[in-house]
């Protein structure tokens, strides 16, 4: 069947301007929070994650806080700092690598010299190694996993250092510490193997979370794991051990551990604010995945009744969502995938298609922009963007070039270097994993 489809025209990739015409009341849309349309710095004096999705979330004690932004970058107008970006960028040349992660706004995003995912950015910051400073227009974690990669010498820079993630927030290194002690009163010595070879319990950790916690999985024969090669990295852990310890996200552990065969009953979760997570030994020894209590707040704002309401719309229309999602939305789409697959899937469609998406809206936005050809929409019809992704704004990127210019670095991100070495080892196991021959994305549905 053909599909109908409206002829190619030019859509606005700026979420910022989506919702000043929402705030303007130029806009029918929605918002989840007016707020978005203030400037970042009006949150930086303020506790928690700022307006977006993770608004609601609990924002640890001892998260980094940004500094007030100096007034030269909060009194300019956008046409200004976009000038002064440029120009400073132009100035410093080679000495600079801008790095834009895909759920960057667009005002940032247009400046930088890579744009991707938060691996594909690391890796991208490794073929720079003359570089004196790294800016990573991302989050915490991210600026983190570059800085593990990258040459001592090599500044890694937040532009604002709010710019967390409130899902690698939810895995404290304490209460990991703590699990790991309870785990051990169930299973007994964690770094002996049995009979088999194998270990009682491989922890793997989600590239999404801490440096200290990759060094935690590092020096406890564990691994890292991005949402492309979750599948591969299970493997890798089923392989040495009789079950695994899966952090901070628990969609992504669970989405992907069934679609491997594992039955729901073998995944129980673990609440860090209860004894023994919440379970009991028999559940735990049971167990085949142990599920850390952490979620996407923006990728958990997706929802079976929006899936409904597309194929209602237009029964043609392909969803992709990413594997973030919670399993009752991943098992109703027609594909679950990393972003990069998104991208790749849609780049790859030559027809004239209708896609519902659900990931984070500026990566929705700007794929929409960039393929007139499509219709592209966000399954959530309400413009709630990743709140501390947000935070990064053209006036932060100003200033941290600007100060290099001036020979100054600013918002260093540095990994201490008793985290450091084992972070690393459980990214270098990560990298020497390899999938079966006929493991590709996507692997989680
Ligand atoms: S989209 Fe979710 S996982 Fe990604 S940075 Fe934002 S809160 Fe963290």
């Amino acid at each position: 069947m053909t599909v109908h489809i409206a002829p190619p025209r030019v859509i606005d990739p700026s979420v910022d301007h989506s919702i000043q015409a929402i705030v303007a009341g130029t806009s029918t849309d929605e918002t989840c929070n007016t707020d978005l349309a203030a400037a970042p710095w009006t949150f930086d004096t303020r506790p928690g994650y700022g307006p977006g999705s993770s608004m609601g979330d609990v924002i640890p004690t001892g998260a980094p806080r940004q500094g007030e932004l100096p007034a030269e970058y909060r009194e300019t107008s956008d046409a200004d700092l976009e000038a002064r970006i440029v120009a400073a960028k132009a100035t410093l040349g080679d000495r600079v690598v801008v790095l834009g992660h895909f759920y960057q706004r667009e005002e940032v995003v247009r400046h930088a010299d890579y744009v991707g995912d938060s691996f594909q950015l690391a890796n991208a910051a490794l073929e720079h190694p003359d570089a004196e400073a790294i800016v990573f227009c991302g989050v915490h974690f991210m600026a983190e996993t570059a800085d593990l990669l990258s040459r001592p010498e090599q500044a890694v820079i937040l532009p604002n250092l709010a710019a967390g993630c409130s899902m690698a927030d939810m895995a404290d290194i304490d209460q990991v510490e703590e699990c790991w002690e309870q785990l051990e009163d169930v299973y007994g010595d964690l770094d002996t193997p049995d009979s088999d070879g194998l270990l009682p319990i491989i922890p793997v950790t989600y590239m999404n979370s801490s440096a200290a916690i990759k060094g935690f999985v590092g020096r406890h024969h564990g691994i890292v794991c991005t949402s492309s090669n979750a599948r591969t990295v299970l493997e890798w852990a089923f392989a040495r051990g009789r079950r695994v310890l899966f952090f901070p996200d628990q969609h992504l552990g669970r989405n992907t551990a069934k679609a491997m065969g594992v039955p729901l009953e073998h995944m129980p979760m673990w609440n860090p604010r209860k004894a023994l997570g919440g379970s009991d030994a028999q559940t735990l020894t049971d167990a085949r995945v142990v599920l850390w209590h952490g979620f996407c707040s923006v990728h958990r704002r997706f929802s079976v009744d929006q899936i409904d309401k597309a194929r209602a719309e237009n029964p043609d229309v392909r969803v992709i969502v990413h594997p973030e999602c919670p399993m009752e939305v991943v098992d109703a789409a027609d594909e679950a995938g990393s972003t990069d697959y998104i991208r790749r899937a849609i780049a790859a469609t030559e027809e004239p298609t209708s896609f519902a998406i659900g990931t984070e809206i500026n990566l929705v936005q700007r794929l929409a922009a960039a393929h007139p050809q499509h219709e592209i929409f966000c399954l959530d019809p309400v413009v709630c963007p990743c709140s501390t992704m947000y935070r990064i704004h053209p006036g932060y990127l100003a200033w941290v070039l600007e100060s290099l210019v001036s020979g100054d670095v600013v918002n260093r991100i540095t990994v201490p270097s008793g985290v450091a070495d084992p972070a690393r080892v459980a990214l270098e196991r990560m990298l020497a994993a390899k999938p079966p021959a006929s493991v590709t994305e996507p692997q989680t549905s």
